[in-house]
């Protein structure tokens, strides 16, 4: 092999790559230290027979890398060699998808990397009791995951960030930041005396001997309880030192309450009473419980009636955002001499500046008067004597509010059936989807082999069990799930395009799978060849994924008896499911699954049998995590494991793991109105969404366990694997049918189209497990060379469903959601419409909608108006846009122009709607330059190109320098050019910079050979 001989810069210590190999657990950043020949023995991973050694060899610049059955004979990985520069700044991702199938399971031991320690510690949190009642506990307790090397932990604890830095063990214990030394095993510690509204910081040293490892810094702030307690302060004096008057007014105590008089006359026509916080206040974390601010006031009959009650707050995070809340009671009570409640959901705070955030409130301020109607004069007061925020817990019987399930929100999805897309990109990926995907992977499925040359054939696995054919088991332990889930691509993609032929395929098939299973209903062909096993079934759900290919069955059953109307896998599927309710539950088994899955499809075994029992059994399973339940051991955060569902805060773990237990608790909680499991959805969907959701929609980051890492922890080589972006996708369209919000479609148009489809090749015969921003040169694989295939069979189901994104609608209005050029048959109530659309969407922003209906009638139709069109290009705050775009959105019915007011991220029309009816919308789409999030460092000095949903990458191919010439100044121009003959037709964006830079759709990276990629450019 060539090799560059300049060895002048290798083997420092600063050289460090990421390196995520499926499937294993942990330990993934390795450095280099000083022997340039690294090999890993990898035998402590899990799974059967594959590759046991890694090596990794540092010749000048470039790194290495190698697999090797047996540790003499080393193969390259196509990713090989890996320059060093695309290790600087950013953690280069390589798929290394042979490795490591041993007979035992834990965290991989790199025996000759020292592993870099701050990636170890994955959790910090803070346990509060359960009671959900009362003030702020005073006792609580750190945990932590350990890390590999260590024999003791050095535990430091304080509230000023710098002592706890400088702290060291040789300091004394006690009133110092240092609180002790405790064994390795021993992976939590208690603390008391914690006061309200106060950020403590912490940190743990990993200690080997005489070397210590020194621990990141972690951080938790309390928050006051009672904002404000205005009967407490003593005197006038002593209140307005702490509540500041802004604008024309003064605040005054008067019979313990704050007396708030004002006087509106000049801009901004509000006058208030302003707090700041001696630290940021944290109100989505450190709790499981509902939240409310209530507020205590009091009225005066002098009071203007147009005047108004607000509250103000502003957060101290990427700068400063504001978000403004107006009392929603009744006006008169403003003029009324009597006390009034009002409760404040949280959430209204997000909900009126989507890139506010709760976690790190700074300031509040108590308001009167009416900025929208300015007034020549005017004054009055108000009287305040309380402000507090209340926990609520549903959980505890009581009438919980705020609600998280609100059934009057509820929409439905207009099923992917009664949606044809006829046209523009979503038609030509389906077609490709249809013509060379789906033989594809059914060929694959007949015959494949693993990455170490053994034969893998997934259908004669069936065929064996079934008596079919003679033989063992071959291929990897969860291969049932890759055809269940081809069977349900399938189902799809007959009832958009049937297929005699591919049906009576499919249905030989099914006899096969039916024949497998046991006269129990046990349906597992791993141990059921070449004899059935039934001592070692059930024996490792955590780890063995019989459940996990079991719901992927239930999904294939459903989709296929509501494709053909045949029932035999769907009988199938309710015989398994029936064995696996009579063998977990109350006082049985109560292992839930390591790799979630089969709650969702309980679900939809739920929905179609109208059996409560999978529901309750889908709710048993997700209820057991975090329980010891029979004294069995939790799987950890990799498996959502940690602690109880309804009180997980973070992403954690394996995203694709999280993403389909999220979409189950999601439709628990629609079908039988769970607020504890509402509430939990909300925080965890903020946590994922503001701090490790990538541009292109894809979760899974370096340095993570095949899923999430730190907050902000977004380094570019990231995982971003597909079927986490599926997952994502799936659950943030869940979530807009519980609430009806438009948010959770921009999210879901964004993975799909930037994440999922990156992972398909243009010809659909190519896959990418993990989706990096950055690449050195990555090219898509061809199945077989990775016996892992969940990714390419979760793409033809996808893909072959899309147009189920595309509308949802209640008894009287329709949702478009997403644009594509097609046809949509709406059931309204007693009346069905069709909507046929005309759109060159996403490289054109202008759709116009035909309506068609039997009898003239008076409905709603609303059109989401995606993020990007207002300024926001993800929901929250962890993406700006470097400039304000007010290029206008344009609208008009029958060539009458409307008024384009949007709310909540739709533009509503209600009408009388009569056949022939014509909608003309015209979305503007800009060139728009992102930026990311201050704290999300691997992103800094960098800026990523959008238009309309599309995020743009530059290739070396249509770029040929190297990366040091990268950038893209601010003050760049960029234009776009629809290439009609470049792949099926795209937009692509030049700029006018020497050299010039030439950008392309991100997903279509890689397509024309591989060389260096990247989302995120240089500004500089
Ligand atoms: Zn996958």
């Amino acid at each position: 092999m060539a090799r560059a001989a300049d060895l002048k810069d290798a083997g420092r210590g600063e050289d460090w790559i990421s390196v995520d190999y499926f499937p294993i657990y942990a330990g993934i950043y390795a450095r280099m230290t000083d022997n340039n020949v690294r090999t890993e023995n990898c035998n402590s991973g899990q799974g059967r027979n594959a590759d046991k050694y890694l090596q990794l060899e540092l010749v000048g610049n470039m790194f290495f890398l190698r697999h090797s059955a047996d540790g003499n004979e080393w193969k390259d990985l196509p990713c090989s060699p890996i320059v060093r520069n695309d290790l600087v700044n950013v953690s280069l991702q390589v798929g290394l998808f042979h490795a490591t199938y041993s007979g035992n399971k834990g965290a991989v031991a790199f025996e000759d990397f020292s592993v870099e320690y701050g990636g170890s510690f994955k959790t910090a949190r803070l346990d509060f009791p359960k009671d959900g009642q009362g003030q702020i506990p005073t006792k609580s307790t750190l945990s932590w995951i350990p890390g590999t090397g260590g024999e003791h932990h050095d535990i430091y604890f304080g509230t000023s960030i710098d002592a706890v830095k400088a702290a060291n063990s040789r300091m004394s214990k006690g009133t110092s930041p240092y609180k002790g030394r405790q064994a390795v095993s021993d992976i939590d510690f208690e603390i008391d005396g914690l006061k309200d509204g106060t950020t403590y910081y912490w940190r743990i040293d990993e200690v080997a001997g005489e070397e210590i490892v020194v621990g990141e810094i972690w951080s938790f702030t309390t928050y006051d309880r009672n904002l404000a307690d205005f009967g407490k302060y003593g005197s006038t004096e002593e209140l307005s030192a702490a509540w500041v008057a802004g604008g024309k007014a003064d605040v005054k105590l008067v019979k313990g309450a704050l007396q708030l008089g004002y006087n509106n006359a000049s801009a901004p026509y509000y006058s208030l009473a302003e707090y700041t916080f001696g630290a940021n206040q944290d109100w989505m974390s450190s709790e499981f419980s509902l939240r409310r601010i209530t507020v205590e006031f009091r009225g005066d009959p002098a009071n203007k009636s147009d005047d108004k009650l607000y509250m103000i707050f502003e957060d101290n995070d990427w700068g400063v955002s504001r978000t403004i809340v107006e009392y929603n009671g009744d006006p008169a009570n403003l003029r009324k001499h009597s006390w009034n409640r009002w409760d404040i959901d949280l959430r209204e705070l997000a909900a009126s500046n989507p890139t506010f955030r709760l976690s790190s409130v700074r300031k509040m301020a108590l308001a009167i008067g009416n900025p929208g109607v300015p007034t020549a004069s005017g004054s009055g007061r108000v009287a305040f004597a309380k402000i507090r925020v209340d926990r609520m817990k549903a959980a505890d019987g009581q009438e919980a509010w705020p609600r998280y399930i609100e059934p009057e929100k509820f929409v439905k999805a207009v099923p992917f059936s009664d949606v044809s897309v006829t046209g523009g990109l979503w038609r030509e990926r389906m077609e490709v989807n249809r013509k060379s995907s789906l033989p594809h992977v059914w060929s694959r499925c007949e015959e494949s082999v693993r990455g170490d040359g053994q034969e893998s054939k997934r259908l004669d696995n069936f065929r064996k069990v079934a008596g079919e054919m003679d033989g063992g088991f071959t291929g990897t332990y969860f291969n049932d799930s890759d055809v269940y889930k081809i069977i349900e691509g399938t189902a799809y993609s007959l009832q958009n395009h049937p297929d005699a032929e591919l049906e009576e395929y499919t249905d030989k098939v099914i006899d096969s799978i039916a024949g497998a299973q046991w006269d129990d209903g046990y349906l597992y062909t791993f141990y059921s060849l070449p004899e059935h096993k039934p001592e070692m079934r059930w024996t490792n759900v955590g780890a063995m994924h019989e459940l996990y290919c079991a719901g992927h069955l239930f999904e294939a059953g459903v989709a296929y008896y509501k494709a053909t109307g045949k029932r035999k896998l769907l009988d199938v599927s309710i015989k398994l499911a029936d064995n696996i309710c009579d063998t977990f539950g109350p006082g049985k088994k109560a292992n839930p699954p390591g790799h979630q899955e089969i709650e969702l499809a309980l679900i939809k075994l739920y929905d179609v049998t109208g059996n409560t029992k999978y529901m309750d059994m889908a709710r048993f399973f997700i209820d057991q995590r975090g329980h010891r339940t029979g004294g069995r051991n939790l799987y950890g955060d990799y498996s959502q494991d940690h602690i109880p569902f309804i009180e997980q805060e973070k992403g954690v773990g394996h995203s694709v793991r999280a993403g389909y237990l999220f979409c189950a608790v999601t439709d628990i909680a629609m079908r039988s109105r769970d607020e504890a499991y509402g509430n939990a959805i909300f925080r965890l969907w903020d946590n994922i969404t503001n701090t490790k959701t990538y541009i292109t929609g894809g979760i899974g980051q370096p340095g993570g366990p095949e899923g999430f890492a730190n907050d902000y922890e977004l380094g570019n080589g990231c995982y971003a694997e597909t079927c986490s972006g599926i997952a994502f996708s799936m659950w943030n369209h869940r979530l807009h049918l519980m609430t009806g919000e438009s948010k959770y479609i921009d999210i879901a148009e964004r993975t799909l189209l930037n994440n999922m489809l990156n992972s398909l090749s243009y010809e659909g015969d190519k896959h990418y497990y993990t989706n990096p921003l950055s690449s050195g040169g990555h090219p898509r694989w061809e199945w077989p060379g990775h016996d892992c295939a969940c990714c390419p069979s979760n793409l033809v189901r996808t893909i072959s469903s899309i147009g189920g994104y595309a509308y949802t609608h209640d008894d009287r209005a329709v949702n478009v959601n997403m644009y594509m050029q097609g046809k949509a048959k709406v059931q309204l109530a007693g009346n069905e419409i069709a909507l046929l659309q005309t759109t060159n969407y996403p490289w054109d922003g202008d759709v116009k909608i035909a309506v068609r209906l039997k009898n003239a009638s008076r409905f709603t139709i609303r059109l989401r108006i995606p993020g990007w069109a207002r300024n926001e290009p993800m929901p929250g705050n962890l993406y700006k846009y470097l400039d304000e775009n007010n290029d206008p959105v344009t609208l008009s019915v029958n060539g009458s122009p409307l008024d384009v007011n949007v709310e909540n991220g739709y533009v509503t029309i209600e009408r009388t709607w009569k056949s022939g009816d014509k909608i003309h919308l015209v979305l503007p789409m800009s060139i728009r330059r992102v930026v990311a999030h201050p704290r999300a460092t691997a992103d800094a000095g960098l800026v990523a190109i959008e238009r309309g949903p599309i995020v743009y990458c530059a290739e070396n191919k249509d770029n040929p320098f190297g990366l040091g010439d990268l950038k893209l100044p601010d003050s760049a121009s960029l234009s776009a050019t629809f290439e009609k003959n470049f792949f099926s037709g795209v937009v692509t964006i030049t700029s006018d910079t020497d050299p010039k830079l030439k950008l392309i759709p991100s997903y279509l990276n890689a397509n024309r050979g591989t060389g260096w990629m990247r989302v995120w450019i240089p500004r500089k």
